[in-house]
């Protein structure tokens, strides 16, 4: 039997999402990949499967049926993850007041979300610093992978179980319609699916060049306490996560909560910094970020910016036996618009799946099922 062939530029998260749906409905796919292994954001991330930071609706329900499939990739691979959910802590009262208008909202969305009195907290979390602690927001659906682990099984998951193959160490030089280049060498394909990420430069330059769209470089730092079987129980985020994400503008006291960040912490707000704390099945402690925007970055990570992340830190966690192991930058193409991806199609049947920002993880599973099953 003849099957319809398609090639995927990119073996990050979308790229891979990309290949799982492609091989689902029918082709065999070959994924082209120019590293030897993965390098790029999807390796970067602290792995936080988010669905709290969508929006009701579209979003939302993609983000949950990503949760879905990383869960079923995980039960057919013993990947490790955990349904950790997450916890907005509060330390001021215009923190609190949000978190208490965001439940209400949740809540009337049907969201499994849930306020937690400090004393709770200090119960269920004891690493969470207690000190001025108000209370949090505990919501169930966030998922933790460790993103190292999760992209290698999940690119060998598409292999074993579907019929996906990879190529790594071979960049694409130009695509058209049925057939990419690496160098010389034509390989033909019906379908061609560019999923590049930040390399969005090298193919279709022009078309890149047309939208709004830049780069954004985070910062991060991962940890491992000396209590070997220290717990956090939970993915923790401070107050000035409710800045970041898309689903809290609802919550009328936002606005005033952002005039005091601005006018109080200005080198967080100039940084981009908001605190978060992922764990992975060995213990150790992912920690970030801050969030830089532009064409091109500096290669050096600024130890001032590390020292604010790790000062918030030590607000709402008791990190007094973390050490830190390593540290790192990522960087991932944000639309300038408010689109939370790129889908297009360039030539006949090519296309471009890009943009998702800080979402890759808790999104793309979701959206690569809608736009395959759209486009091809
Ligand atoms: C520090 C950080 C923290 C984040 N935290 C989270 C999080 O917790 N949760 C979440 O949902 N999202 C998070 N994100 C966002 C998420 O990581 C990205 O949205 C996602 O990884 C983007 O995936 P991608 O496949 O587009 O890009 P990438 O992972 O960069 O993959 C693109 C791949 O394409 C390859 N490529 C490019 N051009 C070519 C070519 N011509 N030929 C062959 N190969 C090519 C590259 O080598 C690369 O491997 C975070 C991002 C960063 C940087």
């Amino acid at each position: 039997m003849n099957h319809k062939t398609a090639i995927v530029v990119g073996a990050g998260i979308v790229g891979l999402a990309t290949a799982r749906a492609l091989s689902l409905a029918g082709y065999k796919v070959t994924v082209i990949e120019k590293s030897e292994k993965p390098v790029g954001a999807s390796i970067r991330n602290f792995g936080m499967v988010w669905p709290i930071g969508q929006p009701e609706g579209l979003l939302f329900n993609r983000a949950m049926r990503s949760r879905q499939v990383w869960k079923d990739i995980s039960d057919s691979t013993g990947m490790w993850y955990s349904e950790s959910g997450s916890m907005h802590l509060a330390y001021h009262a215009d923190e609190w007041q949000v978190l208490q208008e965001l439940a209400a909202l949740f809540q009337q969305e049907g969201r499994q979300v849930f306020l937690l009195s400090s004393s709770t907290i200090a119960a269920r979390f004891p690493h969470v610093q207690q000190k001025g602690l108000l209370g949090g927001l505990f919501s169930n659906t966030e998922l933790i992978v460790d993103p190292r682990e999760a992209i290698v099984t999940t690119a060998a998951y598409l292999e074993n179980f579907l019929d996906v193959q990879f190529l790594y160490k071979t960049q694409v030089a130009n695509v058209e319609t049925g057939a990419v280049y690496i160098g010389d060498q034509k390989i033909l394909a019906d379908l061609v699916w560019v999923c590049s990420g930040q390399d969005f430069e090298t193919l279709f330059p022009t078309v890149f060049s047309n939208l709004p769209i830049t780069r954004c470089k985070l910062q991060m730092m991962r940890f491992k306490s000396s209590d070997e079987v220290m717990k956090i129980g939970t993915s923790v985020c401070g107050g000035l996560s409710l800045i970041h994400y898309k689903s809290f503008t609802k919550a009328t006291g936002l606005q005033k909560l952002e005039e005091r960040y601005k006018a109080e912490m200005q080198a967080y707000i100039k940084y981009g910094i908001h605190v978060m704390v992922a764990q992975n099945g060995n213990g150790e402690l992912t920690v970030g970020d801050s969030h830089e925007y532009g064409h091109s970055f500096e290669p050096f990570d600024s130890a001032h910016i590390n020292e604010l992340i790790f000062s918030y830190l030590k607000q709402m966690m008791d990190c007094s036996s973390w050490k830190l192991i390593q540290s790192w930058n990522g960087i991932y193409p944000k639309m300038q618009n408010g689109a939370t991806e790129i889908c297009l199609s360039p030539a006949t049947d090519v296309f471009i799946l890009n943009g998702l920002g800080g979402a890759g993880m808790t999104l793309s599973f979701g959206l690569a099922e809608e736009m395959v099953k759209q486009y091809a």
